[in-house]
This record gives structure tokens, C-alpha cells and sequence, in this order.
């Protein structure tokens, strides 16, 4: 049985000994062959001679094919030479031997130096009869010998110099695809991440110009070229993105083969180019061979990728099999640079949406509503922006870049904003020059307009005002950016309507509806802090409550609405009378109460008569009949007579009751009455 090892070794050794034996044959053969040559058997025996030769080359042939690294390549070769040797005899034509030189260089692509350099020196062996037995051409023979050593060896060099750069732009293009899967995978990652990554991925520089740069170059390696060239094409227009000539020394013309390989969308090869009968499309130095394809982005030509040399037939099937991969290599490359530079758009889009509607989600104000908007928009796109609010009744100047002369109702009659406002659609002007309608009213003077937007803002079909941006650059805005602006004035519309809706509210929550001025809530809210503050700073504070005469009369003789139109009245009256600091309210029913901050009780009591003066003088018109009242005020001030709240009130009271008390028609101080 013996061990594993043992089992092995002995068949290694029976293979080596068969293989030896086969290899040894070979040679044996070969050099039977070739020493059947110095005694001249081709010649006298040639049939037996030629069968015998052929049958060698079969048999190292096949040696030579069926071995795994393709050994026996001189046994094979030699006798083909061999064979070419024999019949060169038999023709007794020496010069045929001129032949060994293609033969040898055709093999430089398949061998190795190592087989090219023995066979070569072989060859002259064959003429060993010729030489030695019959002294004959020592010297051409010799020289002969050495020429085919030297083709052998130059042609061997050429070809692994070829091979090598070849090999280098395949490394060079697999480290490109390498990095394009790279990013690719960094892509995919990062699209299931935080918007921040996603931030951090477009911060990072796209290549795309070096990327490209460096396929060209290593097209240029790869298939021997003079130049190689990319030219980008963009709607009907080409222009050169990236050569590895100098960009100068190259003129586009965009004719001929260009156009032709862009509309039929094939590669155009030729090796013989007279470019006064066809144009190429673009001129450099001197054209001869040329290789012109589309780099297409699925069926859509992007660009045209162009290989040139000054040599006649420079390129063959293989070089343009090998620019073909590259070109796709471009294509990828183009690909990627317009999805990021789309997605990049989109997510800036995305930002300054959300960015701003979060501004404004936060704001109820009106005024705060219309800052935003201008100051985001100015921020986003550059230019001026402006806003005219609309009332209802007319147009509000909120902002205005520049200047507006005089004072008159403004009127957008035969303008543009006019125009937006009709249509209830923006309108943009990309130059203002060579448009024919005004932009403003004549004294409107804007700082800057040479392009503009106007947009009108509608909320469920009611204007709400209109937004504009002026710049003093042309085409200030592309689409893209005009779209974001709809969208924010869109957004604006809805906060502008929430906003007068809240401030809507709050003044019915605050206002007494009959009269408009502050009701019994606000008062006692107004009291309390008022109170608060003259204690903290040490003033007075005078509190007057004016109750109307005889009121239920006024009702029964003129009727309930001309009672409201006398309340109305009066509390017109308080609002005119009162200073900014003072605080007219709606006591109750016909009462009506007044806080005057900072004033002491004769102060009060001045104003209380100024008060009552007042009314007693204003003539009220009811249904087509003048009627008049009185008023009487109680007036009570802290911190003399009172010093909490609800003293003060009830002492301002009690002072009230004194004026009725003692006929009406008067003011009472409740430090008097004591
Ligand atoms: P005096 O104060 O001089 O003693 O007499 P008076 O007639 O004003 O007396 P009183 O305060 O009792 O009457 C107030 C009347 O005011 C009663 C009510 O009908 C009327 N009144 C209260 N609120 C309103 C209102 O909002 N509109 C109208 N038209 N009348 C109101
Ligand atoms: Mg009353
Ligand atoms: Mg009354």
C-alpha cells in the first residue's frame, strides 16, 4: 500500500519519463530532419523527403498544442523551417530563403523572445551544406544570419512594447470603472442616509473633466494615436470639452463626418482622409487616419469622441473595437455628471421650500408674512424684491426698492403688474430693454430693472396683493428658480389669509363690536397692569366712568338703533378726546370708562369736563332728527382715593352716582364729594 506520498511520487515520476520520452523524440526527429539536409535527400529523394518532413511537423505540432504552456515551439517551428528549407533546395532558387523574414516577424505576436531569438538563429543552419562542405556566400550567408537575428529581436521588442501599453490602458480603464463602481456604491449608501449625507455627497467635487481626460490619454496609449478628442454636443452645437492636444491648435467646424456620424449614429473609421473632399468637422495639423464615433446615452448622442494620426492606415478593427469600450466609458461618465448636477438642483429646491415654509409656519403676523417672503426670496435668487399689499380698496406700498414720487392713490393701469393681476398669473420679463409695456406707473422709480417678475398672490379668488422681484442682471431667474418662487408666493397667499384671519379675531376678542373701541375684559386687563406700573414709578393714575343721561328715553323716543348711533357717537368722541396713552373702553351698556395713566385727580377733572362738553355739544343724527345728551362722570384716582383695583372702581362709582345725584350733566371727583 505504502503512504500517500509514496503513491504519488512513483506516477509522478512515470509521467516525467513519458513526457521525456515524447520531447526527446521530438528533437530526435528535428534534427534527423535537418540532417538529412547536408546530404542533399530533399533533393534526391523528395516525395519520401517531403512525406517524412510533414509528418515531423504534424507530430511536434501536436506536441506542441496539446502542452499546456505551449512548449516544443521551436521543435514545430524549426521544422516548418525545415521544411521551407528542403524545397528551397529542390528549387535551387537561394533567394527564397528572403522569406524566413516575414515568417519570422509574423510570429512575433504569438512567441515569446525567448522562441523568436533561438529560431532566428536556427534558420541559417539549414544552409549549413551550402557553407561548410561547399564554402560558398561565407559572407552573405553570415550576414544574412545576423540581419534575421536582429528583425527577430527588433521585431519581438516592438511587439511587448506594444503589448505593454496596451496592458497599461486596460489598467488604466479598469481603475476607472473601479472608481466609477466605487461611487456608485457610495451612492446607493448613501441614498438610504440623512439628508446631511446627502449634502455631504454633493459637496463632494464630481470628476468628471479629469475622468475624461484621463480615458483620452489612455485611448491615445492604447491605439497609437496623434490625438484624441472629445467634443460635447448640446443641442446642434458642438464645442471641444477635452483633448490631449492643446485646445488652441484644434477648429471646429461641426461638418462633414461629424454630422454625418452624428445622424446616422455609427463609428466612422478610414485610413486614407482627403479632407478637402470631406470635411472632418474639425481642422488640426494633418488628418490621415481617422476614427470619429458617437458616445451615445442610450439612443441619444451626447458627443463624439474622435482618434486621429498622420499616419495612412493607423487604426485597424481592434483599435476601434478598444476606443468603442472607452467611448462607453464616457457615456457613464456623462451620465453620472447629469444626474448629479439634476439631483443637486432638485435638493436645493427642496431646501429653500422647506426651509421657508418652516419660516413661515412659525409667523401669524401679516407684516412678519411679507418680510419673510421678501427677504428669503432676496436671499435664494439674488435681485430686489417689492410688495404691494392690496386693502380692498387700493394698493399699499410694503416694499419698494427705490423711490416713489408724490403721493397719489397708486394706479397699475397699462402695466405689467396690472397685467399679472388680470391674468392672476406671474409674469416675467427677462429684459426689460426689449419689452414694450411699463413695468411701474410712471413715478414709481425703481433702483434697478433690467429683468423682473411680478406675481400675484390670490387666496380663494380674492387678491391678496401682488410680489415682485426686479435685478438689474438679464434673465435673472431660470425656470427652475421662477417655478420656487411660485411656490413660495403660493405659500405666502395662505399664511398672508391665516394672518388677516387671526388679526380678524383678535380684535373681535378684544374690540367691542358695536363701538370699536375695547371691551369690558380688555379694560380690567388694561386696569391691572396700568395700576401696576404707576405703582412701580410712583404716578398717579385717574380712572373716569361717563354714564349717558336719560338714555332709556333716548331709546323710547328715537328707538333702539338711534340709541346705538348715539353710543357710537359718544364713544367716536372718547376715541378723538383721549391721548395715545389714555384707554378708552366700553364699560357696559350706555357707560363708558376711561384710564388715564399719569394724571392726577385735577388733570382728570379737566379732562372729565373737556369730555362732557363734548357730548353735550354734538348734535346726533337719527332717522332724519337731530337729538343731543348729556353725560355724567364720576372720576376717582389712585393712589389718592384708592389704592387696589376694585376700590378705585367703586369709588370712581360712587363719584358717578354724586353727578347724577346732583342733577346730571356734570363731572364728580370722588376726593370732592368726601
Ligand atoms: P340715568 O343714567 O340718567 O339715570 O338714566 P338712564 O335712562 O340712562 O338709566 P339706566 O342706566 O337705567 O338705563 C340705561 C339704558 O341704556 C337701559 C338700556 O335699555 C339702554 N342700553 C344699554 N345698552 C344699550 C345698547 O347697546 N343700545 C341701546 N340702544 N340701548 C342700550
Ligand atoms: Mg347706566
Ligand atoms: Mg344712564
Amino acid at each position: 500500500m505504502g503512504s500517500p506520498l509514496q503513491k504519488i511520487l512513483p506516477r509522478r515520476g512515470d509521467k516525467k519519463r513519458k513526457g521525456y520520452g515524447l520531447k526527446l523524440a521530438a528533437v530526435v526527429l528535428v534534427a534527423a530532419a535537418w540532417a538529412t539536409l547536408l546530404f542533399d535527400i530533399p533533393v534526391r529523394f523528395p516525395r519520401i523527403w517531403f512525406s517524412c518532413t510533414a509528418v515531423i511537423i504534424v507530430y511536434c505540432g501536436v506536441l506542441h498544442l496539446l502542452s499546456k504552456r505551449r512548449e516544443h515551439a521551436i521543435e514545430f517551428l524549426y521544422a516548418i523551417v525545415i521544411l521551407y528549407a528542403g524545397a528551397i533546395h529542390v528549387s535551387g532558387l537561394p533567394w527564397l530563403q528572403l522569406a524566413f523574414f516575414p515568417f519570422i516577424i509574423s510570429l512575433t505576436p504569438f512567441y515569446r523572445l525567448q522562441v523568436i531569438i533561438p529560431l532566428s538563429i536556427l534558420v541559417p543552419f539549414t544552409e549549413l551544406k551550402t557553407l561548410v562542405i561547399a564554402r560558398e556566400n561565407i559572407v552573405g550567408q553570415a550576414a544574412f544570419s545576423l540581419s534575421l537575428v536582429f528583425t527577430a529581436a527588433a521585431a519581438s521588442l516592438i511587439h511587448a512594447m506594444l503589448h505593454r501599453e496596451q496592458e497599461r490602458a486596460v489598467t488604466e480603464l479598469e481603475k476607472i470603472r473601479e472608481g466609477a463602481r466605487d461611487r456608485t456604491r457610495d451612492t446607493e449608501m448613501e441614498s438610504l442616509g440623512s439628508d446631511e449625507i446627502i449634502s455631504h455627497y454633493f459637496a463632494s467635487k464630481i470628476r468628471a473633466d479629469e475622468e475624461i481626460q484621463e480615458i483620452l490619454a489612455a485611448i491615445k496609449h492604447a491605439v497609437f494615436a496623434d490625438g484624441v478628442h472629445f467634443f460635447e454636443y448640446r443641442g446642434e452645437t458642438f464645442s471641444l470639452r477635452n483633448t490631449t492636444e492643446e485646445q488652441e491648435k484644434l477648429i471646429i467646424t461641426g461638418r462633414g463626418i461629424m454630422a454625418q456620424v452624428l445622424r446616422e449614429r455609427k463609428t466612422f473609421a478610414a485610413g486614407e482622409i482627403d479632407e478637402k473632399t470631406t470635411p472632418v468637422g474639425y481642422i488640426r495639423d494633418r488628418i490621415q487616419s481617422l476614427i470619429v464615433m458617437p458616445v451615445l446615452e442610450g439612443a441619444t448622442p451626447v458627443g463624439l469622441l474622435a482618434i486621429d494620426s498622420p499616419r495612412y492606415h493607423a487604426f485597424g478593427d481592434s483599435e476601434r473595437k478598444t476606443a468603442e469600450m472607452f467611448s462607453a466609458q464616457i457615456a457613464k461618465i456623462l451620465e453620472r455628471e447629469r444626474v448629479h448636477t439634476v439631483l443637486k438642483q432638485d435638493i436645493t429646491a427642496l431646501r429653500i421650500i422647506k426651509e421657508f415654509s418652516s419660516g413661515l409656519a412659525a409667523s401669524i403676523r401679516y407684516d412678519i408674512v411679507l418680510q419673510k417672503l421678501c427677504d428669503y426670496a432676496q436671499q435664494a435668487f439674488g435681485g430686489e424684491a417689492f410688495f404691494f399689499a392690496y386693502t380692498g380698496l387700493g394698493f399699499e406700498v410694503k416694499y419698494f426698492p427705490g423711490e416713489i414720487v408724490g403721493e397719489q392713490k397708486i394706479d397699475f393701469s397699462g402695466t405689467l403688474i396690472e397685467l399679472a393681476i388680470d391674468n392672476k398669473h406671474k409674469e416675467y420679463v427677462s429684459d426689460v430693454r426689449q419689452y414694450g409695456m411699463k413695468i411701474f406707473p410712471p413715478l414709481f422709480r425703481p433702483s434697478v430693472s433690467r429683468s423682473v417678475i411680478v406675481v400675484p398672490l390670490f387666496y380663494e379668488g380674492g387678491l391678496l396683493g401682488v410680489f415682485g422681484m426686479i435685478s438689474d442682471q438679464r434673465e435673472f431667474l431660470d425656470s427652475r428658480q421662477i417655478g420656487l418662487i411660485e411656490v413660495m408666493c403660493n405659500q405666502t397667499a395662505i399664511s398672508i389669509a391665516n394672518a388677516r384671519m387671526h388679526e380678524e379675531i383678535e380684535l373681535m376678542a378684544t374690540t367691542d363690536g358695536l363701538t370699536g373701541i375695547f371691551n369690558h375684559r380688555i379694560f380690567q386687563e388694561k386696569l391691572t397692569d396700568e395700576l401696576k406700573r404707576s405703582e412701580r414709578y410712583s404716578t398717579p393714575l385717574s380712572l373716569l366712568l361717563v354714564d349717558i343721561d336719560y338714555f332709556k328715553k333716548v331709546n323710547d323716543v328715537y328707538g333702539h338703533p338711534a340709541g346705538d348711533l348715539v353710543l357710537k357717537g359718544v364713544a367716536k368722541i372718547l376715541k378723538y378726546e383721549v391721548r395715545d396713552v389714555d384707554i378708552a373702553a366700553r364699560y357696559g351698556g350706555e357707560e363708558f370708562a376711561v384710564i388715564l395713566p399719569g394724571t392726577d385727580s385735577r388733570g382728570a377733572k379737566n379732562f372729565a369736563e373737556r369730555l362732557r362738553k363734548a357730548i353735550m355739544t354734538e348734535v346726533f343724527l337719527a332717522d332724519g332728527k337731530t337729538l343731543k345728551v348729556t353725560a355724567s362722570i364720576g372720576i376717582a384716582t389712585a393712589p389718592a382715593d384708592a389704592q387696589t383695583k376694585e376700590n378705585l372702581i367703586e369709588r370712581t362709582d360712587q363719584a358717578l352716582y354724586h353727578a347724577k345725584h346732583q342733577g346730571r350733566n356734570q363731572s364728580v371727583n370722588w376726593g370732592v364729594v368726601q
